[in-house]
This record gives C-alpha cells, structure tokens and sequence, in this order.
C-alpha cells in the first residue's frame, strides 16, 4: 500500500444556483480518494452507518475500502447552500451518525504506509491516525474553520507533524490572525516547525503550505529541505537558505460548465498527493514536481466542479487529464 487517506465517507445534499442533489455519495475521504485514483491506489480509513450505498463506486476505482468500518447507525450527513459566486456556501447540515464514536484502529499494512493524507475530520481523529503510522514518509493535512474555531489546541498538534498543508485562504487568516496572506503563510508554516530552533537545521524536512483561493487559484509556499539545499554552504548560510519562503502562483482554470464547488479541495489534494506518490518512487521529490502536483491537482479540481457531487470523478480519460493540465499549462506560459 502507498497511500492511505484519512476522511468523512459521507451522505451530501447540496443546493447551487444550478439544481441540487440529495444524499448522494460525498465527504473528504471519498472525493480525495477518487482523484488520487487516477494516479495509484489509495487505501480509505473511514467509517459509515448500514444505510451507506456508495462503496461500489469506490470499489469501481480500484480504491482500497477494507479500512472502512461499516458501523449500526447513520452514515455522516453534510448538506450545503452556495452563494451566487459560488465561492461562499452555508452549511445547513452536519449529522455526525456513526463518527461520533468512530476509533480508527489500522491494521499492520495500514500502518506500514508511508504516504498518509489527513483529510479533514476532527483533528482528534487524525492525530489517532497520525500515531499509529509506523514510518511516514510524506504527510498531508487538510481541515476546516470549525476545527479552528473549535479544537485548535489538537490542530496545532498535527499541524507539526506534517509536510504538506492544504487550507483555503479564510482558514488561513482565522488560523494565524493575520490579514496579510504573505504574513499568514509564515505564521502558519512556523507552526509547521519550518523555523524551529528545536529542531536541528540537518533534520528539518521541507515544509509546504498551499492556500487555495477558489476559482482564483492557490499560492504555494515552501521551505527547501537541507537535502534540496545541499550545496556544501557554511550552516548559517544553509539556515538562511531553508528558511527562505519559495512562493508558486497558479492561476484557477476558467470554465464554462461549473454546477457544484462541493469537494473541490478535496479532490485537488487527491490529484496533487496522488501525483507525488506515483512520481516518488522514480527519484527524490524536489520542488519541480510539487509544482506539477499543484497542476495535476488543480485539473482533478476542475473536473469535480463541472458536475453535482462525485459524478464527474468516476470515469475520466487520461487523455482528459492531460487535456486538461495542457490548459493549465497555457494559461501563463508566455
Ligand atoms: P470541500 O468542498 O472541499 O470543503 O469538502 C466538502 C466535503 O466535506 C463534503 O463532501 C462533506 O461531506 C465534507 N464535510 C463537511 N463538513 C465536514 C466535517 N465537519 N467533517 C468532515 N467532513 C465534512
């Protein structure tokens, strides 16, 4: 197993200005896991109640559901209203079902996995997760205002743990109080531990923050790790180097069909941490395939919002893909 993801499994019902849909497949685990499908096989850790009916959809992707506890109870059920601009929504909804006593317990290949995604779910749960790994290689987090507002102490924690960190542009400023992106995403990646005089300069590893602004498109910030940076300067010189903030601007993808923005985040990070596990095994990761990552990720985002829920995610062509990340591509290439 390469990559194993953490997240709601859900029920969404979703109103936009284009139509709605009702209890249909949904939550972070199940849009993630479907992008990252095009790249490899990621494992799901979740949970559902027995009136859940989506799992042959996963099962059709080749996505590993045996970390799905089926579970007495009602499956989580999330439901929405987005704004005109698409880009706010109202959460009308949140029915915990079968999470409020979830206990994710991982088996000895689960914890053997080396590429871990904590999509979002109480960060509580993701920390239970997070200990149970055995050697990670490369962790990722995503999560949501109500964790800040609400469990910021056991945020805070996993925030340290991990490598990559995917939030939207609110979330950014709510979570370091500041209004300047610039000076959101250095606080954000000091609480990542990528300045921290506790950790020595040799053993700091890269750390990256990617902010998502909608239909605008994401900023990446990244700190090189020493090993990027091993260029046989004097250690202050090297402190200096790794503490430098390397910035990646992407533009979003304009489009002429968009019904819903419903796990639009999460199917970046399925795309983007998909495409850095499949390339990982062929050379170490350098800031070059992040970049192609946040592509790739953005591509598999542009796909999920041009039609209500998952639908779109099922069956999509490789030539698509590589349609798609071309346009990408173009879009600001001189
Ligand atoms: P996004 O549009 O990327 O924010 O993700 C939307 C997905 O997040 C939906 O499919 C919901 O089922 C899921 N979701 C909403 N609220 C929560 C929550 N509190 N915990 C876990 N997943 C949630």
């Amino acid at each position: 197993m390469k990559l194993l993801n953490i997240g709601s499994v859900a029920f969404d019902s979703i109103i936009t200005p284009f139509g709605k849909i009702s209890k249909t497949l949904g939550g972070s685990a199940s849009y993630f896991s479907l992008a990252a499908s095009y790249f490899t096989s990621p494992s799901v850790i979740g949970v559902v109640g027995e009136d859940f009916g989506g799992m042959e959809i996963l099962k059709k992707r080749k996505i590993d559901v045996s970390g799905i506890q089926k579970q007495k109870g009602k499956t989580f059920h999330w439901a929405g209203k987005y704004h005109f601009d698409l880009n706010t929504r109202d959460t009308l909804k949140t029915e915990l079902g079968v999470f409020a006593d979830f206990k994710p317990q991982l088996n000895d290949t689960q914890q053997s996995a080396e590429y871990i995604f904590l999509g979002n779910i109480h960060p509580s749960l993701q920390l239970d997760v997070l200990k149970q790994i055995k050697k990670p290689k490369l962790v990722g987090l995503d999560t949501m205002n109500l964790w800040i507002e609400t469990a910021l102490n056991d945020l805070k924690k996993v925030i340290a743990q991990v490598n990559i960190f995917v939030i939207n542009d609110s979330e950014a400023r709510e979570l370091s109080k500041e209004h300047n992106i610039y000076k959101a995403a250095k606080k954000i990646l000091e609480m990542m531990g990528a300045t921290s005089p506790l950790i020595p300069l040799l053993k700091r590893r890269g750390k990256t923050l990617i902010i998502k602004r909608g239909e605008y498109g994401l900023l990446m910030f990244s700190t090189p790790s020493p090993s990027e940076g091993r260029t046989g300067l004097p250690a202050e010189a090297l402190a200096k180097k790794v503490e430098r903030l390397q910035i990646f601007h992407l533009p979003g993808l304009p489009l002429e069909e968009v019904k819903d923005p419903t796990g639009a985040g999460d199917s970046f990070a399925g795309g983007m941490f998909g495409y850095l596990c499949k390339n990982s095994s062929k050379h170490t990761l350098t800031l070059a395939d992040y970049k192609k990552a946040c592509i790739y990720g953005s591509a598999m985002a542009s796909f999920c919002i041009e039609d209500f829920g998952t639908k779109r995610l099922h069956n999509i062509k490789q030539s698509e893909i590589n349609n798609r990340v071309k346009q990408f591509k173009q879009l600001s290439s001189l």
